[in-house]
């Protein structure tokens, strides 16, 4: 029998969707469509427009309208608060439909989905609702020359006509990270997600529509990165772009933003240590190491994808995570026993399956996973891969420096924490990194020599939305989250008055 969240989805998919502009729902200019399909069967699920340059200038320009009404720009902070809490309750009253839909475009169990990507969105509309009426400036005590009777204080403005382009890895959170910062400090949005997983974003913004969101103030673009994600970051009318995804893309994006030198955020790469002292519990370890890569296919920007184990306890951590890896229920992500999902796409798969072979050719030994399992009828043709384990490699291997984005660990034993602590920062990333001990003095001195933006002690893939995330080097610029994010989305106005 269909449950009521199945039946929506049904319903959802069952026609093509158009895009989100100006509040109202549009086809492409050119009338380009693209397919987003099901990785856990390779199949079409629906068909999308394709934004192109066209449609990005008419999101922009319907931002831009709206950034400038005053219902918007002097809404009062109380009001901006509510709308954002309203925001929560619909994505809340919709939470098992949305959770559904996102497991069936993007792959993930449906559990992931239901916590992570619409579970912590609410959390984070929540968190960032109390932040409109605390935005507070400050008064500066300056010293002007001849004893002049100044006034000097700030405010915090918002910065205008944001751009968010997000990924496929968690489509509905990536976008609420970047959407409920961006709205509780009044800017209006363009938002592109991913071509691979567009369906979540649009059902959000008809959500955005029904919470009272004014027209225009958040309009969606659905398309391609070279096209439509390309326009909106070298747009002149943009004020600031925030961008999650691959280290290249960023850097394209960089180049992009040159032209009007518009603000850019950036949530890049990773490739993170998870670093195993001698005083571990070698079973929680590999219990917990295995959550750290396997959680969400492998397809997230701090997995621990590089497990460094002090080789006292290597052997025993590695046994019992090689046993785990091979017990992981693989399956389609909206069976509730299935513990990995599919990978996103075709082309992710080849990519990822190309690191396999590559740590192979290179030396290393695999000892779990490494190829596609049997799943047969309808999920034969899905992007499914092993649970995967590595061990024996050398720190030059391509499986150690290179961020795969995919349930492929690699483990090495160290001997010196010196040495140890030299290679966990020595990739041209810089986003998170774990530690396991009983001994917390030593976690808080190897936490203290690491390049990375997050530090899990005991534990790991921890956020919450008061808490800065993201990275050191080339993981990114900026945080997000947390009071820090509100600098990425307000400029701040210094005044001076004359009291004499
Ligand atoms: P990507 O960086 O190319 O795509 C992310 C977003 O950027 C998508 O919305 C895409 O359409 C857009 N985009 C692509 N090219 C663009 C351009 N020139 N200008 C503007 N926007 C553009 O990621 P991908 O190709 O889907 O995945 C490739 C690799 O990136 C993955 O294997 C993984 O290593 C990494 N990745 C990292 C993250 C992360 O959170 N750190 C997320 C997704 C992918």
């Amino acid at each position: 029998m269909q449950n009521p969240a199945n039946e929506a989805v049904e319903r959802f998919v069952s026609r093509p969707r158009p895009m989100f502009i100006g509040g109202a729902w549009v086809e492409s200019l050119a009338g380009r469509t693209f397919e987003t399909v099901d990785p856990a069967t390779g199949t079409v699920l629906t068909t999308v427009a394709e934004g192109g340059a066209a449609d990005v200038d008419r999101a922009v320009a319907a931002a831009r309208k709206a950034f400038e009404t005053r219902s918007w720009r002097r809404m009062s902070p109380l009001d901006r608060g509510a709308l954002l809490h309203r925001i929560a309750d619909v994505i809340e009253a919709n939470a098992e439909e949305l959770a559904l839909l996102e497991s069936r475009d993007n792959g993930k169990p449906v559990s992931v989905a239901r916590a992570v990507d619409v579970g912590a969105s609410v959390k984070l509309f929540r968190y960032f609702a109390g932040w409109p009426s605390k935005l507070e400036g400050s008064t500066i005590p300056v010293s002007p020359r001849g004893g002049m009777r100044v006034l000097n204080y700030t405010t915090h403005q918002p910065v205008g006509v944001v751009g968010l382009i997000v990924p496929w890895n968690f489509p509905m959170s990536m976008a609420c990270w970047k959407l409920a910062p961006a709205l509780a400090t009044g800017n209006t949005v363009v938002l592109k997600p991913a071509e691979e997983t567009p369906l979540s974003t649009l059902r959000l913004a008809e959500l955005l529509a029904e919470a009272g969101l004014p027209d225009g103030v958040v309009n969606v673009v659905t398309g391609r990165g070279a096209t439509a994600g390309a326009a909106l970051a070298a747009h002149d009318g943009v004020d600031k772009i925030a961008f999650t995804g691959s280290t290249e893309t960023g850097r394209a994006i960089v180049r992009a933003a040159a032209g009007n030198l518009k603000k850019v955020s950036l949530e890049l790469g990773g490739k993170s240590p998870n670093i195993v002292l001698p005083d571990a519990d070698p079973q929680a370890v590999a219990e917990a190491a295995a959550q750290a890569i396997f959680f969400n296919q492998g397809q997230v920007c701090t997995a621990g994808s590089r497990l460094y184990v002090h080789r006292a306890i290597h052997d025993e951590v590695l046994d019992a995570l090689a046993e785990r890896a091979r017990k992981i229920v693989v399956g389609p992500g909206t069976d509730p026993a299935t513990e990995m999902g599919p990978l996103v796409s075709a082309r992710q798969h080849e990519r990822v399956t190309g690191y396999v072979a590559g740590g192979l050719e290179q030396g290393a030994r695999l000892t779990a996973g490494g190829g596609r399992p049997e799943l047969g009828g309808q999920y034969a043709g899905g992007y499914f891969l092993e649970p995967t384990v590595f061990t024996e490699a050398d720190h030059g291997m391509r499986i150690v420096q290179e961020e795969i984005f995919g349930p492929v660990l690699t483990a090495m034993a160290w001997d010196d924490v010196n040495d140890l602590v030299a290679k966990a920062n020595d990739t041209p990333f810089g986003l998170s990194a774990g530690i396991w001990t009983s001994d917390i003095r030593h976690a808080h001195r190897i936490a203290d020599d690491l390049q990375a933006g997050t530090v899990w002690i005991n534990c790991y893939n921890l956020t919450d939305p008061a808490s800065p995330f993201g990275g050191f080097k080339q993981s990114g610029w900026g945080r997000e989250m947390g009071r820090k994010v509100l600098d990425l989305y307000t400029e701040v106005k210094s005044v001076w008055v004359n009291l004499d």
